[in-house]
């Protein structure tokens, strides 16, 4: 014990643990003053039908660093998450969103869109999330179904009764769920039947491999068969291959996103490429 609280004291002298700490105080100031400014974008990625028909767009956003250029969101969501500036960053992502939304609304070609929005653990625990994002939806004059809100399974490990609560409230509105990054996190099966969503999202991690790794095809498998036995939809993110494409279409999941159909867009090509067709 004794020795092993000395090696912890040793580290903390440690040089380089010491520039961590500093650079992670400068990241931190950096990404706050980025949120004040608003050097945010957002990027729509589209979500195919078997038929290639476009039917949604998921929103992932980008932050545009005045030296960097376009930054993604690996780099910055963790330390916003654990710094709280997930909070005032994610309302901007669903205002922007909402905005994007409610013009669509008013143009023919683009008003069957839908927007996926990704709301962290953090930011969708906070107590006063719901009304935030009714206050939003009134506000931009969005109709709430052609909004969808993209949780992760880790939110739903801790208090799931008011997790349900706060979906049940959003979606007696109209708004939408998708379960996120489905298959790589630790939800309860149980719960996941008390809870109201609509979709389950096949993680990229699964698709990958999905043609060469049976303990993939058959976890693809699975999912489809637990989305179809709860009534749930199914999409399979980061489908890169006509070959993937087709195999997943084989085993039941008719709805995809990924490289093969289109990259996160700038909303101007997203525009561009649902009027193509
Ligand atoms: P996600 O929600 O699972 O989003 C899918 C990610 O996979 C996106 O990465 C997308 O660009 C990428 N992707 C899509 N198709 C393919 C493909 O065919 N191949 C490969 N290799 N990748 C593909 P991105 O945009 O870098 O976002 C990463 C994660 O950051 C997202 O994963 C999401 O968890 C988070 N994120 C993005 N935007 C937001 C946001 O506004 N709020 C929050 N809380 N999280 C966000
Ligand atoms: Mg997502
Ligand atoms: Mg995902
Ligand atoms: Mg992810």
């Amino acid at each position: 014990r004794a020795k092993e609280s000395g090696r912890n004291a040793l580290r903390f002298f440690d040089p380089d643990m010491e520039s961590a700490v500093i650079s992670r105080v400068a990241q931190e100031r950096s990404l706050r003053e980025a949120i004040e400014q608003q050097q945010f974008c957002i990027h729509y990625q589209a979500q195919v039908q078997e038929d290639g028909a476009l039917t949604g767009a998921e929103a992932l956003v980008r932050w545009q660093h005045p030296e960097r250029g376009t930054v993604l969101p690996a780099e910055f969501i963790h330390l916003a998450e654990e710094t709280g500036l997930i909070l005032p960053l994610g309302l901007w992502v669903l205002r922007a969103a909402c905005v994007q939304l409610a013009a669509w609304s008013q143009d023919p070609g683009m008003a069957h869109v839908t927007i996926a929005v990704n709301v962290s653990p953090r930011q969708f625990r906070q107590a006063g999330f719901v009304d935030q994002l009714i206050e939003v939806i009134g506000s931009t004059g969005v109709n709430p179904e052609r909004l969808k809100l993209e949780l992760t399974e880790g939110l739903l490990v801790e208090n799931p009764e008011e997790v349900a609560g706060k979906m049940t409230l959003l979606r007696a509105r109209g708004v939408g769920f998708a379960l996120d990054d489905f298959g790589t996190g630790y939800s309860s099966l149980s719960y996941l039947k008390r809870m109201p969503f609509d979709l389950l999202k096949i993680d990229q991690s699964f698709v990958q491999d999905v043609l060469t790794d049976p303990n993939d095809a058959e976890i693809a498998r699975t999912i489809v068969a637990l989305a179809e036995s709860l009534s749930l939809g199914v999409i399979a993110e980061g489908v890169e291959t006509v070959e993937q494409r087709d195999f997943l279409a084989s085993i039941g999941c008719h709805a995809f996103q990924g490289y093969l159909f289109s990259r996160p867009l700038p909303v101007n090509e997203f525009e561009a490429l649902v009027r193509r067709g």
